[in-house]
């Protein structure tokens, strides 16, 4: 049973240690975050301050070590057996002998077969008309460049209805000019699912633009120094960026990350 304003995903004073060759690595120290249904939040960070392993670690991935992370209540775990949440990483991982609309509907298929709820094929594939892809929907991976395949990447996460999305720098490998037009395919998105996105990244204006707070992780070990909450109004489109409000939501977070490296 969900109680009322129970957030979607809840870090509750969460640390994690990893114990490699003998070398034990802080990852994690005392994270707090309630993330509300249906926000946008984005992670960044130095390198290494543990915004993948709190991805990994709200997809049930990998357990903590101290604390708890809940997903609508549940732990991570029994979320991730219910499909809970959908994965995009940095490089699109698409099935090469498969359709872009086969690519869709099979994960759609495991997923329901693993209990989640998903949304009809013929909803997956007006999702991704509407964005643009209906052109595409029967070609093959290899016939569309890396910055298409990432959008089918992206909208095939969306697409398959899971309630929390969860993107590690999905934007990294893409060219700067893909790179703005997918921010806002992106928006435009989770805006139709309704889903909540935990987004990291290292682009500080890609972070405000999106999202409706940046947490700002410090490094050593990875802990939350701050909370920017970004108040532009919705929808958002790319003029928002040339906004006062937009530069000083932008100054604010390199601040805050600032002050990180000086105190290393
Ligand atoms: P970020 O994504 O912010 O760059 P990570 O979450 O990947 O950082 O890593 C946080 C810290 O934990 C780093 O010091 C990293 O080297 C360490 N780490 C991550 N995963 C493992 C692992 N599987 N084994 C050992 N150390 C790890
Ligand atoms: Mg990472």
């Amino acid at each position: 049973m969900v109680a009322i304003n129970e957030p979607a995903i809840c870090f509750d004073s969460v640390s994690k240690w990893f114990r490699r060759k003998g070398q034990i690595t802080h990852a994690l120290a005392d994270v707090s975050l309630d993330i509300a249904p249906g926000e946008f939040v984005s992670l960044i960070g130095p390198s290494g301050c543990g915004k993948s392993t709190m991805l990994r670690l709200v997809g049930g991935l990998i357990p903590v070590d101290r604390g708890e992370v809940r997903i609508n209540g549940e732990s991570a775990g029994e979320a991730r057996r219910r499909k809970h949440y959908s994965f995009v990483p940095q490089h699109p991982a698409l099935l090469p002998w498969r359709t872009v609309k086969e690519n869709v509907a099979l994960l759609g298929q495991l997923n329901k077969r693993a209990g989640a709820a998903g949304i009809a094929a013929d909803a997956q594939l007006a999702l991704l008309h509407d964005i643009g892809l209906g052109p595409f929907v029967d070609s093959f991976p290899s016939e569309l460049s890396g910055g298409m395949q990432q959008r089918v990447s992206i909208a095939r996460a969306f697409a398959l209805g899971a309630p929390v999305m969860l993107l590690d720098e999905p934007f990294s490998a893409l060219d700067e000019i893909t790179r703005a037009d997918m921010k806002y395919l992106l928006l435009d998105l989770w805006s139709r699912t309704g889903s909540t996105a935990v987004f990291v990244t290292h682009s500080i204006p890609e972070a405000v633009a999106l999202s409706d707070r940046v947490v700002v992780l410090g490094n050593r070990p990875g802990h939350i120094r701050t909370i920017v909450d970004v108040d532009l109004e919705r929808p958002r489109q790319e003029d928002i960026e040339d906004s006062e409000q937009f530069h000083a939501l932008v100054s604010d977070v390199r601040s805050a990350l600032k002050a990180g490296f000086d105190s290393v």
